[in-house]
Formats: structure tokens, sequence, C-alpha cells
């Protein structure tokens, strides 16, 4: 067995026809950041795409030759005079920093139609919502309910961008997507290690955290905070 390891071959039909659809979709001055590929592209006009970032490393280069002839043979220019290059990673602590600030490019190119970046605008007081449960077949043939949900930020030219539990937890980190507030009061998410430090506190209270379910007085509660104990915090009033 070869020791390299599989290759993507960027010339199949598959990805030759990912790409023509892919590449059109993502909006000019967004981000296409392939996870763990080690580079950045630009969308800077309608048939332009631009390097922006890029790991020094001999993989990331082939991966990148293939990126380069895909975006070609779709009709694309690349411009590439004005890159900046990481350094090759060393350790697994260099890869984790380059992905995250990779991941920091792509989130501040997230902007309302209006052009004002997503990452600046108030998600403070914001919680997740429920958009929809749709039914979907499992391949044993039975069917499961997934539910949809998503963070209504507004923008300060008064749209409302439903913005992905995903990339929202991209954009504001772990502990604020694992905070959901439900008729002024504010349920924060614990790690294990914040529930043992507040258990052993001389302070502690119980009335002030809870195990959470699936609902909270009468109102669903997202997905991913089910089951994980919670510190309870009155929400103040906003101040006009
Ligand atoms: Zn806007």
């Amino acid at each position: 067995m070869s020791e390299r390891r599989q290759e993507m071959d960027w010339t199949s039909p598959e990805i030759v026809s990912w790409g023509r659809e892919h590449f059109d979709m993502v909006p000019v001055n967004g981000v296409w950041a392939p996870e763990g590929l080690g580079f950045v592209f630009m969308r800077v006009e309608d048939k332009t795409y631009e390097l922006v970032r890029c790991v020094q490393h001999p993989e990331t280069m082939r991966a990148l030759a293939g990126v380069r002839s895909l975006l070609w043979d779709l009709g694309y220019k690349i411009k590439d005079s004005n890159v900046k290059w990481d350094e090759t990673p060393r350790t697994q602590d260099d890869v984790n920093r380059i992905s995250q600030e990779h991941l920091d490019d792509v989130v501040s190119s997230w902007r309302c139609s209006c052009g004002f970046p997503l990452r600046e605008m108030d998600h403070s007081r914001v919680s997740a919502v429920m958009l929809s449960e749709e039914e979907t077949l499992l391949e044993n043939g039975d069917t499961h309910m997934v539910e949809v949900w998503a963070y209504p930020v507004t923008c300060q030219c008064g749209e409302v961008i439903n913005v992905d539990p995903m990339d929202f937890r991209s954009m504001v980190g772990d502990e604020r997507h694992h905070r959901h507030i439900v008729k002024g009061v504010e349920y924060q998410a614990l790690t294990r290690e914040e529930i043992i430090t507040a258990l052993d506190n001389d302070d502690y209270d119980a009335q002030d955290y809870t195990p959470v379910g699936k609902m909270i007085d009468d109102e669903r509660v997202p997905p991913w905070l089910w089951g994980l104990f919670c510190k309870k915090v009155i929400v103040p009033d906003e101040e006009e």
C-alpha cells in the first residue's frame, strides 16, 4: 500500500460540477476556505478569485495547483499578487492557530446586503429560534425529525439575518453559543470544570442552577443545550 495520502482529483466530473455550482454561490467579497486545505480565496469580482492566504506546505501547494486549474477551467481569473503566506506549521498548536486565523478571515467576510459586517452587529441578546421541523428519511427506512434553528441577528439597517447555528458559533465562540434566554432568564451552560467549581464553592445555591431538557417554560430549547447543566441569570431590562 502506498503511504501517500489519497489526493483529491480536481479534474473529476463530480468535483467540476460541484465547483461550477459552489464558486458561483460565493458572494462577491465572500471568502472560500476549504477546511483543512490551508488556503483562503476571496471572490473579488464576479469572475475573479484572489488567493489571500496560504500555508507554505507541499500538500497545500498540490491542492492549490488543483484548485487553480479547476477555477481556470470554470472561467475564473485568479489573482495572487498579494498573498499572506503562513509559515509551515510545525506543531499541532501551529495548525490550530493558523486554522483559527483562516476562520477569522472567513467570519470577517460575512456581511449584510447593506455591507455592514455580521460580526459587528449586536448579538448579545440574540437567542436561537427554531425555524422549522423537517422529517428526514434514514437509511434503514425510519424517519427522523430534524429541527432547523438559526440566530436572528438584526443589522443596523433593520434587516434580520438568520445565522446558521454553526456559523454563529464560529463568530462568537462556544460559551456564547451555549447560552439561551427564556422569558428574561439567561441559561448559560457550564463545562464540567465550571460545574465542579460552582458545586465546590461555599456560596453554591441550587436555585441559581438547573439541568436543561428540551423545554423551558413551554419554550423549545435548542438541541445543543439539551442535557447540559446551566447557570441561571436574570437578564436586566434593556435600558433606553
Ligand atoms: Zn444591513
